[in-house]
């Protein structure tokens, strides 16, 4: 009865673990919850209020199915200021979160059979988008001891006739990577010379703990569909607002399928587009940056103690990827990192996401996005179960 396309899809593990915990809380548990992927920040009340004011002033109807024509332009502005690249309203299609732009950016770029070149640790989504778009995506594996770090080599290894594009994704989940301007540059190279297309991932952009990211963006935005989004860097994941800025041409065929797929992205919401996008220095916003940048801090050190574990500094977002490896198997503390996540629930009420649906069997991430004494609890946890 199900047809062939949806038969095979995965549900979204950090989102069926994050309903599991919500659960659990509902029904007396203390979890201490490191595996969330959003913030713990309310929406800042300079926005709350943007939204109120909306609301009484006629944001309750239809907006043109790309986004309200106000909502795009300040979206425009914002890509000046911060890619330094002048785009037009044509060129940007607002929607309800980053993971529909992102999946009917591929649904637009993606015939069957072509291969998308796909970075692992990779978000939980990007596999099962590109295969819901009857691509293939083909992993490039990338490990914590470099950094993470995603060369032309690497690329090329993965390299056939058949590959179309690549994901990027920065700064990264679930390893908060942040490139060198330098890396940014050859993968741009790579593309241009094998005529790929790129999508980037730019939803944690506000979310930098030791200087700017280097967006493909503003090296080739012909080439480029740049993501991104109010959930992560305005503490706005119920709100529903993500875009993807492009060529005309891409941005008119994501529009049509929008028009017909689901219509505008909720009205109120775009009215906090602009005011949102137009104080993206507010010092709400600054003071949350800077909180994450200590909690990160924090994580880093406490993790640092534990011997026989691999991470490398997030230099964005807010986890850090943990590969524990050397600790599993016989004589180890868990038979897998399920099997260890499991257990740090069960013994030390610690939750954490499992690196397989990552497509990093021996890893674990865990979420910064809670507060300090939490983080402090749970680190004393893993320190307890893995000392
Ligand atoms: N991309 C990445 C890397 C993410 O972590 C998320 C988190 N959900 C998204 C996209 C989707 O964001 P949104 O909530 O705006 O759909
Ligand atoms: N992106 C977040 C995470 O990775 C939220 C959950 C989701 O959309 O998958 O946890």
């Amino acid at each position: 009865m199900i047809s062939q396309r949806v038969r095979t899809i995965e549900p979204s593990a950090t989102l069926t673990l994050n309903a599991k915990l919500q659960e659990m809380k509902a029904a007396g548990r203390d979890i201490l919850n490191l595996s969330v992927g959003e913030p713990d920040y309310p929406t800042p009340e300079f926005i709350r209020e943007a939204a109120k004011f909306a609301m009484d002033n006629g944001w309750t109807r239809y907006t043109a199915a790309a986004g309200h024509i106000e909502a795009r332009q300040a979206i425009c502005r914002h890509v000046e200021r911060t890619r330094d690249v002048k785009v037009e309203p044509s060129q940007v299609v607002i929607s309800s979160g980053a993971k529909q732009s992102l999946s009917q950016t591929l649904l637009s770029l993606v015939d069957p059979a072509d291969e998308v070149l796909l970075p692992a640790p990779y978000w939980v989504s990007y596999p099962e988008l590109i295969r819901l778009a009857e691509g293939v995506p083909i992993t490039v594996e990338t490990s914590a001891r470099e950094n993470h770090r995603l060369t032309p080599e690497m690329l090329g290894a993965q390299l056939t006739p058949r590959t179309a594009g690549i994901i990027l994704n920065e700064p990264g989940n679930p390893t908060g990577t942040v490139s060198s301007a330098a890396d940014i540059a050859a993968i741009v190279e790579f593309a241009q010379e094998n005529d790929l297309w790129l999508i980037s991932d730019e939803i944690y952009e506000g979310l930098l703990h030791d200087g700017p990211m280097h967006s493909p963006f503003s090296l080739d935005p012909d080439r480029v569909a740049l993501i991104s989004g109010l959930s992560k860097s305005f503490a706005m994941t119920g709100w529903r607002i993500g875009w993807t800025v492009c060529q005309p041409e891409l941005a008119g065929a994501i529009g049509r399928l929008q028009s017909q797929n689901s219509s505008n992205a909720c009205t109120v919401s775009q009215a906090c587009v602009a005011p949102a996008l137009d104080q993206y220095d507010h010092p709400d916003l600054k003071e949350m940056y800077s909180t994450f940048r200590d909690r990160r801090d924090l994580m880093v050190e406490g993790l640092s103690q534990i011997s026989g574990v691999h991470f490398s500094n997030p230099g964005g977002a807010f986890y850090i990827f943990v590969d524990v490896s050397e600790r599993l198997g016989a004589g180890g503390v868990a038979d897998d990192a399920d099997d260890l996540a499991l257990r740090l629930l069960e013994e030390h009420q610690i939750a954490v996401v499992p690196g397989p649906a990552f497509g990093a069997p021996g890893c674990v991430r865990l979420s910064f996005a809670r507060p300090e004494s939490e983080l402090r609890q749970a680190i004393e946890g893993i320190q307890a179960f893995l000392g």
